[in-house]
């Protein structure tokens, strides 16, 4: 258990940017927890301070007014089925929300803390004995990627359900710093270093998560993984195309950020699924290949575009 002295429970934003920016190497946020506490047991997060940000008013419920949704950061996944705004103008997040691990998990677990669930990989996320038997690489303080074979880069995955999701429904994140206030394209938030996955500095807040409405998203999600329940995604694609006709392909599980490929309707599909294609830099760092995973991406594609009759 976290002690007392590691832990505390602001009321407001204003509260915990004071308490992080005091102590911004040693702190991390915590929301439903069910990432940062299986990475902290595993070893793998060495965080002294968790700031719990649950009682933080300003990060709940979902909003709206003539153009955008507001969904804030602490809405559980569980919740967002509830929303008519979202069943009627984006049914896909609810199907994404639903891959994520297990009901009790879905309970828990923040759509904010989703969006930033940390990168992994098979090297990385195992115990502190494992990781300390096969040699430590880059992700923990190692000299080198072990999965490239020896790479002087770390290509763990990008593994969050919704946002590819959230991306291919253009989707915005409002961040709040201890500078002020900021939103950004939600794909902003990734750096493409699996060491870092991040953009963002651990004294920032995501307040809340901005989608348009009235875009008519015609959208589809898949998720390649080994059991239909508790497991991480190997390989996500979602698609959406709005009432202008335009393409946003994103993927998960193959790269160390989403893979966002955009077009029109009327492009060549089999060029735009060649992009995505090449887009990730999949390793063998997960329980099926690298080359299974990246010959499932034209499969997912190919059925998506068959279900969106294009
Ligand atoms: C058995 C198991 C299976 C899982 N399966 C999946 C899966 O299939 N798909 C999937 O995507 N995930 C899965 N997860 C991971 C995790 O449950 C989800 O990603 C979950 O949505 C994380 O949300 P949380 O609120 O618990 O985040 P937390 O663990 O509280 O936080 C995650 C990260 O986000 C940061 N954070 C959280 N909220 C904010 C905020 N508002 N502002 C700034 N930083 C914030 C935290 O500091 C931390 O870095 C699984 C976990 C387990 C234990
Ligand atoms: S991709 Fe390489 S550096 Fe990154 S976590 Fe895996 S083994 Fe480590």
């Amino acid at each position: 258990m976290v002690s007392e002295k590691q832990y505390t429970k602001p009321a407001t934003i204003e509260e915990a940017i004071k308490i992080v920016s005091e102590n911004p190497t040693t702190c991390k946020f915590i929301a439903g927890g069910t990432d940062v506490m299986v990475n902290k047991y595993q070893g793998n997060d060495t965080t002294s301070h968790y700031i719990d940000i649950t009682s933080i008013e300003e990060l709940k419920g979902i909003r709206r007014d003539e153009k955008f949704l507001y969904i804030g950061a602490l809405t559980r996944l569980s919740e967002l089925k509830k929303s008519k705004d979202i069943q009627d103008e984006f049914p896909v997040l609810i199907e994404a929300a639903h891959a994520v691990g297990s009901p009790l998990i879905r309970k828990t677990a923040t759509i904010g803390g989703n969006v930033l669930c940390e990168n992994r990989c098979i090297y990385y996320n195992q115990s502190e004995w494992w990781r300390e038997a096969v040699g430590y690489c880059l992700k923990c303080n190692g000299n080198i990627c072990i999965a490239s074979g020896g790479k002087k880069a770390c290509f763990s995955e990008f593994v969050s359900d919704t946002a590819p999701a959230l991306i291919a429904m253009n989707a915005k994140v409002r961040l709040i710093e201890p500078e002020g206030e900021r939103i950004i394209a939600l794909e902003e938030l990734f750096s493409g270093d699996g060491v870092k996955p991040k953009t963002i500095n651990n004294t920032t807040i995501v307040k809340e998560i901005i989608l348009p409405l009235g875009q008519n998203f015609r959208c589809a999600f898949k998720k390649l993984r080994l059991r239909e329940t508790l497991e991480f995604t190997s390989l996500t694609t979602a698609i959406s195309i709005n009432k202008e006709n335009k393409i946003r392909i994103v993927l998960a599980g193959v790269d160390p950020k989403p893979v966002l490929v955009e077009g029109q309707l009327n492009d060549d599909k089999s060029e735009l699924i060649k992009k995505a294609v090449k887009g990730g830099r999949a390793v063998e760092n997960d329980m099926f290949s690298r080359t299974y995973r990246r010959d499932m991406i034209p499969v997912f594609l190919n059925e998506s575009f068959e279900k969106l009759g294009i």
